[in-house]
């Protein structure tokens, strides 16, 4: 407290008189208290009370707020009752020896319910004394004292994007620190909204930047409420970069038109659209992955992510995921543990596997010639999944590879150069190792038998109505 100035709020509230509802009975004692007190008028007031008052007890005063020895911060109530056999004359509050009373009318009251407010902030941090004194018509006086302490801490948010300048299609890492608990966060960037996972003292999202997001600052908002349910609006600027991504104009022959424009095969790939984004919208909460992820099958990389396809029909298409191409057959394998979403056939993707990796991350793998999994299935990182083909819509043999976050595509080879997680650096440690070791066993055991696939289950009552994604 020492350097302080003591400043002594003045409280805000309210005093509430008791009510009472005036029954028959309670009438009858009101005219018999008139007829008291015309007597007493008649015989004199002193004379009355010398005879008449039996009141030689002090009033009682309970408190209910605050409570002795508790700590307080924002705003505080102090509140109680005071009970006297007759009027009340007297009623003060003082904190730290210093008047405080509330502004209030006696009148001519035996009992007194009160409740008022403090705000803390305009006192030291530290111990603090309360004191509620009260008098009666008699002169019997009573004081309830209790003591309580104030520990305001300003709340500190601090918001950080790692990097502070991110690339199209990259990953942005957005952290959150308080010093005070803070309760349902969440973030919007570009269209996009993320949650936050609690890591540490604080809070983290790992975040993709769409690759179709345009160069330019752009506002991050991140909304929380305090412990007290009062919302909190940080606000960050990030500069999104040019991802330097390859534009190919692509001219393509009339019976190629065909085949890939065909109407029927739209509304198809429609449907197979928002059954991916059905699965990649879940959130399983745990995080399974640790560490890099690896390339999902040794090959070339015949088409990097992000290249922007403009048609000579007039359409355009990104080029969303990595592809690696090799003989069909090539063990393809997850890229991290994870959990099997969907191991099926589809009509453009061809036989598919999604895995969730958690926390909103997935990786995808299309146009295989088998898979080796079923749905529900705990793979290793480096777990054969399935087998290079080119099923569905593909000229060659390859796998096409995708890396998803909160649904948003992201470039699957920044994930095997960079480690994004949300624990600490030693629980990632520990957890590296961990996955290492799954990794390991996996490159080491034998090749499981593909599985047979049922193509095109798509049920309308599985899909959500959700266009956003098309990156
Ligand atoms: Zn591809």
């Amino acid at each position: 407290m020492a350097g302080k100035s003591k400043s002594i709020p003045t409280p805000r509230g309210e005093i509430y008189i008791p009510r009472r509802r005036l029954g028959g009975g309670r009438l009858a004692i009101i005219v018999v208290a008139a007829l008291a007190a015309a007597a007493a008028a008649f015989f004199g007031l002193a004379a009355w009370a010398g005879i008449f008052d039996k009141d030689k007890a002090a009033p009682r005063i309970t408190l209910e707020a605050p409570a002795e020895g508790a700590k307080y911060e924002g705003v505080m109530e102090i509140a109680g009752v005071v009970a006297d056999e007759s009027e009340l004359k007297e009623f003060t509050v003082a904190l730290d020896g210093a008047d405080c009373t509330p502004e209030l009318e006696l009148g001519k009251r035996r009992n007194l319910k009160f409740r008022f407010t403090l705000e803390t902030a305009r006192l030291a941090d530290g111990r603090h004394e309360l004191a509620v004194a009260a008098a009666d018509a008699r002169g019997n006086r009573a004081r309830a004292d209790v003591t309580f302490y104030v520990e305001n801490h300003p709340t500190l948010v601090e918001l950080t994007f790692e990097p502070g300048r991110v690339d199209q299609g990259r990953v942005l890492v957005v952290k959150l620190n308080a010093n005070k608990k803070l309760y349902d966060l969440e973030g919007e960037f570009w269209e996009q909204k993320f949650p936050f996972y609690k890591t540490g003292e604080g809070f983290t999202s790992i975040v993709g930047v769409r690759a179709s997001c345009p160069p330019g600052e752009y506002a991050v908002a991140v909304t929380a409420y305090d412990a007290y349910d009062e919302p909190l609006e940080l606000k960050g600027t990030l500069t999104v970069r040019d991802g330097g991504y390859v534009e190919e104009k692509v001219i393509i022959a009339a019976p190629e038109k065909k085949k890939i424009f065909d109407p029927a095969l739209e509304e198809k790939k429609m449907l197979e659209y928002r059954k991916i984004q059905s699965i990649i919208t879940r959130r399983r909460d745990e995080q399974l992955w640790a560490g890099a992820f690896a390339t999902p099958a040794e090959g070339r990389i015949t088409s990097p992510f992000g290249t922007y396809r403009t048609y000579s029909t007039g359409s355009s298409e990104r080029h969303i995921g990595v592809d690696v191409a090799n003989e069909e057959g090539t063990p393809v394998r997850a890229a991290n543990r994870g959990v099997v979403m969907l191991a099926e056939e589809l009509i453009v993707r061809g036989k598919t596997v999604i895995v969730d990796h958690g926390r909103g991350v997935f990786s995808i793998y299309n146009h295989l010639a088998a898979v080796a999994v079923e749905p529900g299935q705990e793979l290793e990182k480096g777990e054969i999944l399935g087998y290079m083909g080119s099923s569905g819509l593909a000229t060659g043999s390859h796998v096409h590879w995708e890396i998803r976050v909160f649904k948003w595509v992201v470039d699957p080879l920044e994930w095997t150069k960079m480690v994004y997680t949300y624990r600490s650096a030693e629980e990632e440690e520990k957890a590296e190792e961990d996955v290492e070791r799954g990794y390991q066993a996996a490159l080491a055991a034998a090749p499981p038998e593909p599985k047979e696939t049922e193509g095109g289950r798509l049920k309308p009552g599985e899909l959500i109505p959700d266009m956003e994604g098309a990156d």
